[in-house]
């Protein structure tokens, strides 16, 4: 009786291992393969209320698995806009579920590859996801320029596809992007884009070498978020924080870079210490920041485009963010990629 007890126990244990291995996987991925979809037919019935920021990337130049490259997407009046789109925008624009087919307007702060280099493919794939109208491309002298750029990058595969059934109808220009070029040389900063109650400013920032570097302010439904772009401490950025709901600035955080040039030089890399200072001088120290969020009175800061990017974790973060408290009053956060902030609450 034991005997056949164990042979029947086999028997089962066999049978369930089969349906493990040849029945449940195809299932699974059956179950992904809908999501997926539906998911993509969810994104494009956008909240029309809805007014929220998102961090689709967080990261600087040095590559880090969990933060990509400098993205911030914001949603307001059924709208998709983007500041940035650095290497994984879309990646991460996608796995937010966020409705690139409404893919408004997007805003370059200046033309570092960190901050542009995704956005041909953010203009190629909102399009082949169901994308209709044009995309408004801000940016500084010279964005035209890498728009004609990505056009050509991406000419053949847009002719091929423009001939396919639901993706025709739109010009090649509509489907890569329209250039708005900012001049602001003698200005410190003007309304770029007003519709519907969404109002950007472009305001110049200080980013060695580049003539014109920008952040941007929104005004929506009585509140005011400031982006710094990449930037040393500016004063007219100050003057246009002054009083807004929330900071997103971008910083570097001095003893962990100043660890970076140490691990460089231990490895036997050729670590020149002008270029190292090269970058403190085109960025901003968290203490800095610190200092100009309490000068400006702003009502929150989020920290981002960090250098050294770290990992996304809270203890990482609050390395990151050190001392910062002792010189600012508000609230900091650490901005993590998915990060979303419900503007209206
Ligand atoms: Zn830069
Ligand atoms: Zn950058």
């Amino acid at each position: 009786v034991t005997g056949r007890i164990a042979f029947l126990a086999a028997v089962v244990l066999v049978l369930t291992g089969a349906l493990a291995a040849h029945v449940l996987p195809p299932r699974l991925v059956d179950a992904f393969i809908d999501r997926a979809v539906s998911e993509t037919f969810e994104a494009r019935a956008v909240d029309e209320d809805r007014f929220a920021l998102h961090f689709c990337g967080t990261g600087s130049p040095q590559h880090q698995a969990d933060r990509s490259q400098s993205c911030l997407a914001l949603l307001a009046g059924g709208r998709l806009f983007l500041f940035d789109a650095g290497p994984g925008s879309s990646q991460r624009l996608r796995e937010a579920n966020l409705p690139i087919t409404r893919l408004e307007a997007v805003f370059l702060t200046h033309l570092h590859s960190d901050h542009v280099s995704g956005l041909g493919d953010v203009l190629q794939v909102s399009w082949t996801y169901g994308r209709r109208g044009p995309v408004e491309v801000y940016g500084p002298p010279g964005s035209a320029d890498l728009l004609d750029g990505f056009a050509l990058v991406f000419q053949h595969d847009v002719e091929e596809r423009r001939g396919k059934s639901g993706l025709d109808g739109m010009t090649a220009g509509e489907i890569m992007g329209q250039a708005r070029e900012i001049d602001l040389s003698p200005q410190s900063g003007r309304v770029v884009y007003e519709r519907d109650g969404v109002v950007i400013r472009a305001f110049t920032v200080v980013h060695p070498s580049w003539e014109q570097a920008f952040g941007y302010s929104i005004s929506h439904r009585g509140k005011t978020i400031v982006i710094s772009g990449d930037t040393n401490v500016s004063q007219t950025l100050i003057a246009e924080a002054a009083g807004a709901d929330l900071l997103i600035h971008e910083a570097y955080n001095a003893r962990l870079f100043n660890r970076v040039g140490a691990a460089l030089e231990r490895h036997g890399g050729d670590v020149d210490p002008e270029r190292l200072e090269q970058v403190a001088e085109a960025h901003t120290s968290t203490h800095d920041l610190a200092r100009l969020a309490q000068e400006a009175g702003v009502g929150a800061v989020y920290v981002t485009h960090l250098i050294p990017s770290i990992p996304a974790n809270r203890w990482a973060e609050a390395a990151f963010i050190e001392g910062m408290d002792r010189l600012y009053d508000g609230p900091i956060t650490v901005a993590r990629d998915g990060m979303q902030i419900e503007l209206d609450d």
